[in-house]
């Protein structure tokens, strides 16, 4: 088939926190000329929103507020041509560093339990998609975004690799914290993320489980590309 005539397709990067999947679904709609969706960005960008207005905090969360005031939520991405990605953005403003504090994560799964914040973004991650060409991650992607996914990936890795990756990222970008409360951050997200009611984190019967603790980024998005060109 010629380059022109492939089909744009839908890929569903699924998994664990910190397992790497927002690296990789980059690099392929970069390689693939796709629009990158980070949907953890906008469960962080509600949360963000919630923390700001006191709504969440050490001890509380009132749903009830958060469902009550979600119509003023407006998230939005904009591409940034220096930094080869779409930023996020929580009412105009530019929130893309801010949602990856530690604060953010900490409360993030307890606000993704809420049904009425998982039905307005999930409705809009639908919206994005519609044209397809498009590389979504998240943990419920394969499962209940877009089930029709073409191509439906589902990461894993220890929770010690994921918990030193994530710490090495933090201490970088200049956070001061230690490994443990990493780890305690990324095996209490999993078993949030995985016990909750409404569209819990599970693999999609026909995704394909790729273990990456000992791969590198090449190695993941050239098992995914070859993928897609047996499907496009
Ligand atoms: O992907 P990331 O780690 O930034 O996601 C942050 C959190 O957002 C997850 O731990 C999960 O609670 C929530 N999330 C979700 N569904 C998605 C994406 C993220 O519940 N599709």
């Amino acid at each position: 088939m010629a380059e022109d005539d492939k089909q744009n397709i839908i890929i569903a990067i699924d998994g664990f926190s910190s397992t790497g999947k927002s690296t990789i679904a980059k690099q392929l709609a970069k390689a693939l000329n796709y629009i990158y969706v980070d949907t953890g960005a906008m469960y962080r960008a509600v949360t963000y929103y919630a923390i700001e207005q006191n709504i969440i905090g050490e001890g509380f969360f009132s749903s009830d507020a958060l469902i009550a005031q979600l119509h003023h939520i407006h998230i939005t991405f904009k591409f940034n041509e220096e930094l080869g990605f779409a930023e996020v953005y929580l009412n105009n403003k530019n929130i893309e560093k801010a949602i990856r504090t530690l604060e953010v994560s900490r409360f993030v799964s307890p606000v993704a339990t809420i049904s009425e914040v998982r039905q307005k973004l999930v409705e809009e991650q639908q919206l994005m998609g519609k044209d397809r060409g498009i590389v979504m991650d998240g943990r419920d992607i394969g499962t209940v975004v877009f089930p029709d996914a073409e191509i439906k990936i589902f990461m894993i890795a220890s929770a010690e690799t994921r918990a030193k990756r994530r710490y090495k990222e933090l201490l970088e970008r200049g956070h001061h914290l230690s490994y443990d409360e990493v780890l305690e951050n990324v095996t209490t997200r999993d078993r949030i993320d995985s016990s909750r009611e409404d569209s819990p984190l599970v693999k999609a019967v026909d995704a394909i489980e790729i273990d990456n603790s000992e791969m590198t980024i090449d190695e993941q998005v050239h098992q995914i590309l070859k993928l897609v060109n047996s499907k496009e």
